[in-house]
């Protein structure tokens, strides 16, 4: 026996160890990856032909080419072809439509992308990625024809709106100021046809609005609404504040607010109250007064609006605050609401049914509740001394929602009644008066149905 002579047991082990690590090597390592490219296009399942294609390839070892072909029901059109000398591990394509394709009368089309990565895997071939992506085609933009309107808006205004909107493939339609702000819209009478309350924001100095339908393909419409504009002046006053004020009432709405805790000054107090108590009060107000339902509706009526009985006007909407202490500007606010007072806790009746919505303190707003009347018509009670609702439940005309008081920010015993359409606060004078609720609601309405049963 000799330990040199034959094979030795441990030699063995060695390659058969240097084998195994080889084969690990080429099984772990990037090299020689065995992942195809990943390849994703952004869509949605429809295209018009006109938006470019978002294509991207994503590859471990690198992305060595690809290939991007159209194919119609006639013809496969390349696209788009590279390939890498440096291989890439993510590759973004933005892919033009081929003019060609853009007259072709196809309902659908495919996209194959076609990607082959750097990997060694393959007897160095590499990994490849075969994807065939079908789209809906749709070229047409969506058709909007204004079917009846209110003649005119004020500013501080409101005005109903209803229109048909076509297309087969719809995603979206509201309307939209030149603000930015956006009104949902509600199905209306028969399939195709949207009505929608707009308002003009008291504080935008001019308006313009615009029906905006939206496809699944990418394509828009835009229809202007044409109403008839009339600028409104709003009174501006100056008002001093004194002491008393702001050692009364201010000191203790102060102690009540989480804003004002710590804050000693009464100036900074009044501010803080008027601006940033101010402000959370009202962005809690538009949320739940921007909701509209999508459920179709074939009529929206409205009785003139008058909560108060016997009640006398003590501050109007859009009444523009400025705040003076010493001769210095301390703040200011709008009014977004018109004040009414008659008796100390007087018995408030709105004459239109609706929902309630909130029925909860408010911060400046006090005790207040908010009735939804549909179609984004929304009515709030402020300053009340109690409330009479609950929120959830029906409510039904001329039964008492509340009692005024002078809960929140209020000197006297009053009624704060603001309307709001989604969202934003309008003249609720419009909605007390039964001529402007003929022309600019009931009549609207009621020709366009004419309309719509002739179509
Ligand atoms: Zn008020």
């Amino acid at each position: 026996m000799s330990r040199s002579n034959g094979k030795s047991p441990l030699g063995g082990m060695i390659l058969f160890g240097l084998v195994i690590t080889g084969v690990l090597f080429v099984y772990f390592s990037t090299m020689f990856e065995r992942d195809e490219p990943i390849i994703n296009v952004k869509s949605n399942g429809y295209w018009n032909l006109k938006e470019p294609l978002k294509i991207s390839i994503a590859d471990k070892s690198g992305i060595k080419s690809y290939k991007v072909t159209l194919k119609t029901s006639s013809e496969a059109i390349a696209l788009q072809n590279e390939q890498f000398i440096t291989p890439e591990n993510e590759v973004s394509l933005v892919i033009k439509p081929p003019r060609t394709a853009y007259s072709m009368k196809d309902k659908t089309m495919s996209v194959v992308i076609e990607a082959v990565d750097a990997s060694k895997w393959n007897f160095l071939n590499g990994n490849v990625a075969l994807k065939e992506f079908k789209f809906n085609i749709d070229k047409k933009r969506p058709h909007l024809n204004i079917v009846s309107n209110s003649y005119k808006i004020s500013k501080g205004g409101s005005a109903l709106v209803i229109f048909k909107a076509d297309d087969e493939n719809l995603q979206d339609i509201y309307i939209e100021l030149s603000n930015d702000k956006k009104f949902k819209v509600q199905p209306f009478y028969k399939e195709g046809f949207y009505i929608a309350l707009i308002a003009w924001p008291i504080i935008d100095k001019s308006f313009k609005a615009s029906v905006v339908a939206r496809d699944y393909a990418g394509n828009i419409a835009k229809s202007y609404i044409p109403l008839y504009l009339k600028q409104k002046n709003y009174k501006v006053s100056s008002i001093r504040l004194s002491d008393r004020f702001l050692k009364g009432k201010i000191a203790d709405l102060a102690y009540e607010y989480v804003e004002t805790q710590g804050v000693e000054d009464p100036i900074e107090q009044f501010k803080l109250i008027n601006e940033d108590v101010r402000a959370k009060n009202e962005r809690l107000i538009h949320d739940i007064t921007s909701k509209l339902s999508d459920e179709m509706i074939s009529d929206f009526k409205v009785d003139k609006m008058y909560p108060l009985k016997n009640a006398k006007v003590v501050a109007r909407f859009g009444d523009h605050r400025k705040y003076f202490y010493k001769g210095k500007k301390i703040s200011e606010s709008y009014h977004l609401g018109l004040d009414l007072a008659s008796n100390a806790m007087a018995n408030i009746k709105p004459q239109n049914s609706g929902e309630v919505v909130f029925a909860d303190y408010n911060g400046i707003y006090g005790n207040m509740p908010i009735i939804d009347h549909g179609l984004g018509l929304y009515t709030l009670y402020g300053h009340c001394s109690s409330i009479k609702v609950n929120s959830g439940e029906h409510f039904n005309a001329k039964e008492i929602v509340a009692n005024t008081g002078l809960t929140g920010y209020a000197m006297g015993d009053h009624l704060h009644f603001g309307v709001l359409v989604q969202g934003v606060e309008v003249r609720p004078q419009e909605w007390m008066d039964r001529e402007w609720i003929k022309l600019n609601i009931s009549n609207v309405i009621k020709s366009a149905k004419k309309i719509i049963d002739r179509d």
